[in-house]
């Protein structure tokens, strides 16, 4: 699949995640994984096979009632430890991301800092699951609603965030008192295997929580296992829609994060420094390779001229290199295939009619000369009808569309058929609340660049961008991995005999 050379002969061989240890895989099928960076192929991951993923299943559905009765204070105990061996290992953690994934390794602390939030959350789960309760709902009867754990969840993931997207799901999960198994993406998938170690010594009970690798072979099982309750993915948006059908079709309730084009609207009073700086990061920090970065700048009015200038010399100065170097502020892209990928976008922009400002597309890292780097592309004067417009690169692509108003620029962010997060650049307080109580999408930052939420919020997109209709931790979160049970209650004191009608308040 990967025609990308071995160097050595140790490669790694990596497995899955079962009854609280590592495992090799079974089914004879492996991926490559590579090291962006170098271009060379550094560990196997094994693709679990319909039985292998069912082994899992069975184990999750034996350990999951247990687990349901340890008491939600036994079951957060496990997540402040947790928590602590987060801190402990952060910086162990971060370089094994940073080796798959080639983000830098201060961009991996920050995502596994927004991981360990969730898991903060998850440890106040006594607190979450507390019911509401009514007193005298008839006379001398009492009701009151109570939440429940589903049993078996399971979670697949995309490669970008190998550790906040799965911890987006499974502290919330676990700590509510399900069974997880974890599918993540097979292109980086150590991050996942050292966070289950970490959750067995933090004293979760075996089989638990269980890691599977594999690709579309594990993911169908899971979607149709009648032992599995919920399915949280988190994708591309193709996959997303898919996820959402079968898992729904075979009962199950589902939550499905796909892509994203997130505009930011740059009015003609913002800041401009601010403005400049938080582009900067947005579009090109982790490569462009975040469903929160801002890939399309809407410059409103007379400032797109300097807009483009100062974007111009920051993206043309970004410092390129390996994720693990002192001062680098961009790596390479995850794999060759997705390199390839954004250049043909940036080839097409051309085509299309776009000005491409700056072209990444020579950049050569000395020492690194086979590693999957592109420089930080820009393009001005795109218009709505250009693919590059429409469609996610998911690269460090920046484009510009300028428009009149603004009330054409929110136009534009309303029509797009992505809806995952946007922003306002702007010093009048009147504009940002306009455009934050019109716009279409499910995450809004005011001169923030990444509004992705605090994990005591939730986190999800709208329309493309999401399928299903809970979000992601916070109190959609601990909605989503529980059930609600109404129980209704009177005392034999309090008997009225047979009522034939339809019981009503007395
Ligand atoms: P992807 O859709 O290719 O893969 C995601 C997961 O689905 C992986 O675990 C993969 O193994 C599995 N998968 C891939 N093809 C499949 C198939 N045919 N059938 C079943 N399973 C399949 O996404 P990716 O390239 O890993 O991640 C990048 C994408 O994720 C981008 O589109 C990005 O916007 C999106 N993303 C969205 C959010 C969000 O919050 N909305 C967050 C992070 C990433």
């Amino acid at each position: 699949m990967n025609e990308t050379p071995a160097t050595s002969a140790e490669v790694a061989l990596l497995g899955h995640y079962l009854d609280g240890r590592r495992t090799v895989g079974t089914s004879g099928r492996h991926a490559d994984v590579c090291n962006p960076a170098t271009g060379h192929v550094q560990a196997r991951v094994a693709l679990a096979d319909a039985a292998e993923t069912e082994r899992a299943i069975a184990r999750a559905a034996d350990a999951a009632p247990g687990w349901a009765a340890t008491t939600p204070l036994r079951r957060a105990r496990v997540m402040f430890r947790f928590k602590a061996l987060l801190e402990q290992h952060a910086d162990e953690i971060a370089r094994l991301i940073s080796r798959e994934h080639g983000k830098t390794v201060p961009d991996a602390l920050g995502e596994l800092t927004r991981g360990i939030e969730v898991v903060e959350f998850a440890c106040g789960i006594p607190q979450l699951l507390k019911g509401e309760m009514s007193e005298d709902v008839g006379t001398g009867v009492d009701s009151w609603s109570l939440r429940q754990p589903l049993g078996v969840v399971a979670g697949i993931t995309p490669f970008n965030f190998p550790a906040m997207v799965p911890m987006w799901m499974f502290p919330v999960a676990l700590a509510a008192g399900n069974a997880f198994i974890l599918k993540p993406s097979e292109k980086d998938p150590s991050c996942p295997l050292r966070l289950a170690e970490l959750l067995t010594e933090a004293g979760l009970p075996d089989g638990v929580f269980s890691v599977v690798n594999g690709d579309k072979v594990a993911v169908d099982t899971l979607l149709t296992d009648p032992r599995i309750g919920a399915v949280s993915f988190v994708g591309s948006t193709p996959i997303a829609r898919y996820i959402y059908e079968t898992g729904s079709a075979h009962g199950k309730r589902v939550q499905a994060l796909g892509g994203a084009k997130n505009h930011m609207l740059v009015m003609p009073d913002a800041d401009l420094d601010q403005t400049v700086d938080a582009l900067i990061g947005s579009a090109y920090g982790s490569a462009g390779e975040r469903c929160m970065a801002i890939s399309v700048a809407v410059a409103v009015g007379g400032i797109a001229d300097a807009l483009v200038g100062r974007l111009t010399e920051r993206a043309r100065a970004l410092k390129i290199g390996p994720g693990d170097a002192e001062g680098v502020e961009m790596g390479p892209l995850v794999t060759r295939e997705h390199l390839e990928r954004v250049k043909s976008y940036v080839d097409l922009g051309i085509k299309e009619g776009a000005t491409l400002v700056v072209d990444g597309r020579s950049c050569s890292v000395p020492g690194h000369e086979d590693g999957f780097f592109l420089g930080g592309c820009l393009f001005d004067h795109v218009t709505s009808e250009m693919r590059i417009y429409q469609e996610e690169i998911f690269g460090p692509v920046l484009i510009v569309v300028r428009v009149p108003d603004f009330d054409t620029g929110i136009r534009l962010v309303n029509e797009h058929a992505f809806g995952n997060g946007t922003a306002i650049f702007t010093r009048d307080g009147g504009t940002a609340r306009r455009f934050s109580h019109a716009v279409q999408a499910g995450m809004v930052g005011i001169n923030v660049p990444i509004p992705v939420p605090m994990a005591f919020h939730s986190f999800g997109g709208w329309k493309q961008s999401l399928f299903g209709d809970l979000h992601m931790h916070g109190p959609d979160g601990v909605r989503f991995y529980t059930r609600l049970k109404t129980v209704t209650a009177r005392w034999p004191s309090q008997a009225t005999g047979s009522e034939f009608q339809m019981p009503v308040h007395k």
